[in-house]
């Protein structure tokens, strides 16, 4: 008898990303919520047929979403604000109205927050509960629709949900009701839930908890026990679906014993993150439940190892007989790209490593059956050396020292030889790097991809916007000028195109959020610099000016994190050796005149653990000397600045300050002030460039508005060390409301001198 399978979630923005364009069509009124439909019909056939195909035993229904499975229980469980219902729109209307926010005839509505999911880069929407909210489960629900669409093609789905803990524990409290105050509410509606699945044929339902696998406090655990002690006896109470609670992520050490106790009819567990589960399981596991084992990686590209998966399941099955054990993803498919088939530029050597989706549906079939000739094959692939180790690289790493990661003189010495040095007015007026990227700016850049003009005509345009760029600056009467990324498509595919090491994919896309998708670089080998990669432009660009023009780099961690990492080398190791190949980069735009030299790191933040416990341990002692490193051997006179795409540092304050930056700059103008109390209170000493402005809106922020802002903010951080600059790059904006904020930014920089002399 062949072991079970089961995937967790299937990728659903379409192999072509046909979701994206049929939505975006949608939103824009070209096409009708009828079309739409019909091809999130034939993406959910396609995702169905594959895992047919594949023979995968437990498929799931419900995976599916238009935007995000957390708002869709909000819409499911009828949590919804009610300034959404009140638009009095259509049902796929409004939801969109929800998750990107909604203007027209109608009215005039912002986006629920949208925050990221766990330590991945997809985001979900964040539910708003009031005091006023009723979960009450929808009669007509998406989750029997899509079994049923399942059903009709002749295939028996799993459905599965986000679970009540989850949903509960992401969401946010508006008026004085919390989480606890809904338990009651959320048992029935989702007892009710499950009653309608069952009578509809269902016979194995999954909830997703995966907000089991954060710290789980005495109160939360107690929260999440009466929440399925009381759901599980309903269901038993009015139906045979079995349940099963499905974790991943990370290992669920603060409630295992809960769980196993609760008498679930199957577990998830995650074995790729979960460093403990199989501890865990020696605890002992309980009889006649199914595990359903993640041990094939739902999130990296690679092709698992079966050797080491099969040593794995054999541990596993120490705990749990092997008729119990079902092998399956550790986390949802949506994480990673369709398919390898697509990528036709590959070299088949390199294409040979690679799993996405699909071909991890293959490997979950290749494990469960423990295929000979499939064995065989995977175990030449790995005893072949897939990637020759760079020597240079190698010993470069080896050979670094503490003091490769001590920028001296330290920075309170250094803050003072910088303001005599650069003699910059108080709060210094500056932006964060791109320009608006245009469609001549855009139309450039394919053009010379494609080859269709020269490399001097591809330069001598960007020139010209640089030169253009320039001017405007010092027209607006900018302090510190950008040259404005012309050149860049993206902050971390500029830098990995130029590198050593990287490989890139032509459709490897992955939904970031809603229509929105990514293609990450792949970190195949050693990385290292091949030439200058920015220094060409920041020479051109301080050549047309006297001001200070900031060389704008990407730092180490950000670059790393958007990237699919390799697995064979440490990501501290992947780090460092990014760190090494930027600060070469740095050193040399130090070495051509380039005095000030922003190092972007949107991302930081991003792979912080999903456990506090962890945070230092496994990632920021190695992420924050990675940014060090990159510096640490630059002049007192040249300034470093760094930038963050948002503001919620607050409990990693002290290892913000310890990047060692002069100035850093982030997103702040959405956000209430609460930062800067804590960076007051944290004796932050970094300078701080908190935005002024939102930049994801074409609205311009008048003078007053940005004065206001920036008194508010000089209560809480000394005059000496306050710069003025928008939330982040421009690049998205048009270039008519860039000049008219940039040119009110300026203004109320002069005023707030005027008033601070
Ligand atoms: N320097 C980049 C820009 O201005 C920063 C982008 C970002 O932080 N996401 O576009
Ligand atoms: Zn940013």
């Amino acid at each position: 008898m062949s072991v079970k399978t089961s995937v967790i979630g299937f990728p659903r923005i379409g192999k072509l990303r046909e979701l994206k364009f049929e939505s975006e069509r949608f939103f824009k009124g070209e096409s009708t919520a009828q079309v739409l439909e019909q091809a999130a019909k034939a993406i959910r056939a396609y995702g169905w047929e594959k895992q047919r195909e594949a023979g995968i035993d437990f498929i799931p229904s419900n995976d599916f979403s238009f935007y995000d499975n957390v708002l869709d229980v909000a819409f499911l469980l009828g949590a919804v604000p009610s300034r959404y219902a009140d638009l009095k729109l259509p049902f796929i209307e409004t939801y969109f109205a929800a998750a990107h926010g909604y203007q027209g005839a109608a009215g005039d509505v912002k986006a629920l927050p949208m925050k990221k999911w766990f330590n991945t880069n997809y985001h979900y929407i964040v539910p708003e509960l009031s005091d006023t909210t009723k979960l009450v489960v929808a009669e007509d629900n998406k989750v029997v629709r899509e079994y049923k669409e399942a059903s009709a093609l002749g295939i028996q789905t799993t459905p599965t949900v986000v679970g009540p803990y989850t949903f509960l524990r992401l969401a946010t409290y508006t008026g004085v009701k919390r989480a606890k105050d809904f338990l009651a509410e959320a048992v029935v509606a989702y007892a009710t839930l499950v009653g309608q699945l069952a009578k509809i044929g269902v016979q194995w339902v999954s909830l997703a908890e995966p907000a089991l696998v954060f710290d789980v406090t005495a109160e939360e655990k107690a929260q999440f026990v009466s929440l399925y002690k009381t759901l599980l006896a309903e269901i038993r109470k009015n139906t045979q679906v079995k349940v099963a609670l499905q974790t991943y992520f990370g290992d669920v050490r603060d409630v295992y014993d809960e769980v196993v106790a609760l008498g679930f009819d199957g577990i998830g567990l995650d074995f790729v993150e979960g460093k403990r589960s199989v501890e865990l399981l020696a605890k002992g596991f309980p009889k006649n439940t199914l595990l359903f084992a993640g041990v094939v990686n739902g999130k990296n590209i690679w092709r698992a190892e079966y050797a080491a998966k099969n040593v794995l399941l054999d541990e596993i099955k120490k705990y749990v007989p092997a008729e119990n054990v079902v092998v399956g993803t550790s986390c949802s498919l949506l994480h990673v790209p369709y398919t390898t088939e697509l990528e036709s530029a590959l070299a088949p050597e390199v294409k040979n490593h690679f799993a996405f989706a699909e071909e991890k549906l293959q490997e979950l079939r290749d494990l469960a059956s423990a295929d000979a000739s499939a064995l065989q094959k995977n175990k030449e692939l790995f005893s072949s050396e897939r990637v020759k180790a760079d020597k240079k690289v190698q010993d470069q790493l080896a050979a670094l020292k503490e003091n490769d990661f001590v920028r001296l003189p330290l920075f309170a010495e250094r803050e003072k030889i910088q303001h005599e040095s650069f003699k910059l007015p108080l709060f210094p007026t500056t932006t964060i790097g791109s320009f608006p990227q245009t469609k001549e700016v855009r139309a450039n850049r394919a053009a010379y991809k494609k080859k269709s003009i020269t490399k001097e005509q591809y330069v001598a345009f960007n020139q010209k916007k640089i030169a253009e760029c320039i001017a405007l600056q010092e027209e607006l009467g900018l302090d510190v000028l950008v040259h404005g990324e012309f050149e860049r498509n993206d902050m971390v595919e500029y830098f990995g195109g130029q590198l050593n090491g990287y490989v890139f994919t032509q459709n490897a896309w992955v939904q970031s959020y809603g229509t929105r998708c990514v293609k990450p670089p792949v970190v195949w080998g050693d990385v290292s610099r091949q030439s200058p990669m920015t220094v060409e432009w920041s020479v051109f660009a301080q050549k047309q000016t006297k001001k200070f023009v900031k060389g704008m780099l990407t730092g180490p961690v950000t670059i790393l994190n958007w990237s699919f990492p390799r697995e064979d080398v440490s990501l501290k190791d992947q780090a460092l050796q990014i760190g090494l190949a930027i600060r070469e980069e740095v050193l040399d735009l130090e070495k051509n005149g380039i005095r000030i030299i922003q190092i972007d790191e949107a991302a930081l933040r991003e792979k912080l653990p999903l456990r506090r416990s962890d945070w230092h341990t496994e990632y920021l002692d190695w992420a924050i000397p990675a940014f060090r490193l990159v510096h640490a051997k630059v002049q007192p006179t040249t300034q470093i600045h760094t930038h963050m795409c948002y503001s919620e540092f607050n409990d990693i304050i002290k290892d913000i300050d310890n990047m060692d930056a002069d100035v850093i700059t982030f997103e702040a103008s959405r956000a209430d002030l609460k930062i800067l109390d804590a960076l007051k209170a944290a004796n932050f000493r970094t300078e701080v460039g908190p935005g002024v402005y939102d930049i994801h809106s074409a609205r311009v922020p008048s003078v007053e508005e940005i004065t206001n802002a920036l008194e508010k903010m000089l209560g809480r951080v000394q005059k000496e060390k306050l710069w003025v600059n928008p939330d982040c790059g421009l690049k998205t904006r048009g270039e008519v409301e860039t000049r008219a904020s940039l040119a009110n930014l300026v203004a109320a920089a002069k005023k707030l001198r005027e008033n601070h002399k």
